[in-house]
């Protein structure tokens, strides 16, 4: 059983898949993405892995009739983006700037062949990190979901993007650069790339990165700006790994525009949602953040800002940095 099923209060899909139960169990050391086994082979940097348990699959079956409810069939794709062949690495900021690299062509890669796909409304990259929100398998890896609708949260960035476009004849999100290039909460910037907190962060240490050309997908980067965004990703995990000097968990979307239409007024974006609000305390979604969807700040922005200004400060003097952090 697998299917599509709509929330007529919300406007939400939910990805509905009994496939995932059947899990087999697997001997504990075991891990999936090292190179060797049958389904990983060998001699590559970066690997594509089909997810063996999708919650979505092009070949899925129309789903019953609902009667009042709408369901749909669950179309799409989920793989798993293996970064590097070794297991021990603990994140972004432990790859070479070279294999780093990689994992940026291989995002715009599966964008260039997805964004071909007529069945494929919108794809979600991200990449989760830390037991604290889940993650059970260490090896370094992001995923993409290649849905066949636009999640509601994309669908209200679109909507308040054209609004303000329309409005005020410029792009929202290059608007909010170059406010906060000039704000404090800028962390570092390269030739292509800016890093900061935003003005409107719901996570303790929230960062965003925004590239500074308009933009809407990652198949626009040109070769400069793939080396660009290899190396603010290094950063942005190199600066919140040394925030606390412990690993930080973390969830990061990548946003891009959906694939079928014009969103000249959109731009490309990723967003980093770290889960620790000091060194051994979580902040957790509750009552308010999943209530109402809005978040509780504990805290200034601006003071918590400042002290990743100086993490990267402290990154910056054992990575390899391409640009600068802010001062
Ligand atoms: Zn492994
Ligand atoms: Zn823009």
């Amino acid at each position: 059983m697998r299917e599509l099923r709509y929330n007529p209060l919300t406007g939400q899909w939910i990805m509905v898949s009994a496939v995932r139960k059947e899990r087999p169990w697997r001997p504990g050391n075991f891990c999936p993405f090292c190179p060797g086994s049958e389904e990983t082979g060998s001699g590559w940097e970066v690997l594509l892995l089909p997810n063996r348990f999708p919650m979505l699959d092009f070949k899925a079956e129309k789903p019953q009739n609902g009667g009042f409810y709408r369901k749909a069939r669950a179309i799409g794709q989920c793989s798993v983006m293996v970064e590097t062949p070794e297991h021990n690495l603990r994140d972004l900021d432990d790859l070479s700037h070279e294999q780093m690299v990689g994992v940026v062509e291989l995002w715009k890669n599966v964008t260039m062949e997805l964004k071909n796909n007529p069945r494929v409304a919108y794809l979600a990259i991200f990449r989760n990190k830390g037991e604290e929100i889940g993650v059970s398998l260490t090896h370094p890896h992001g995923q993409l979901y290649a849905l066949p609708f636009i999640p509601l949260k994309a669908r209200l960035k679109i909507e308040n993007s054209r609004k303000h476009y329309k409005r005020f004849g410029e792009c929202l999100f290059c608007r909010i650069l170059e406010e906060e290039m000039k704000e404090e909460r800028a962390i570092y910037e390269n030739g292509s790339f800016l890093l900061f907190m935003p003005f409107f962060a719901n996570w303790p240490f929230e960062v965003h990165i925004y590239p500074r050309r308009h933009i809407q997908w990652l198949t626009q980067l040109d070769r400069g700006e793939i080396e660009d965004l290899a190396d603010v990703l290094r950063v942005a995990t190199a600066t919140l790994n040394a925030l606390f000097e412990r690993q930080m968990p973390y969830v990061m979307n990548v946003y891009q525009a959906p694939f079928k239409g014009t969103y000249e007024f959109y731009h490309l974006h990723i967003e980093f949602y770290p889960v620790l609000r000091d060194r051994d305390k979580l902040k957790y979604a509750a009552g308010i953040e999943l209530g109402t969807w809005d978040f509780t700040y504990d805290g200034v922005p601006e003071e918590n800002a400042r002290k990743l200004r100086e993490a990267c400060k402290k990154a910056a003097e054992r990575g390899n940095f391409r640009g600068t952090c802010c001062s």
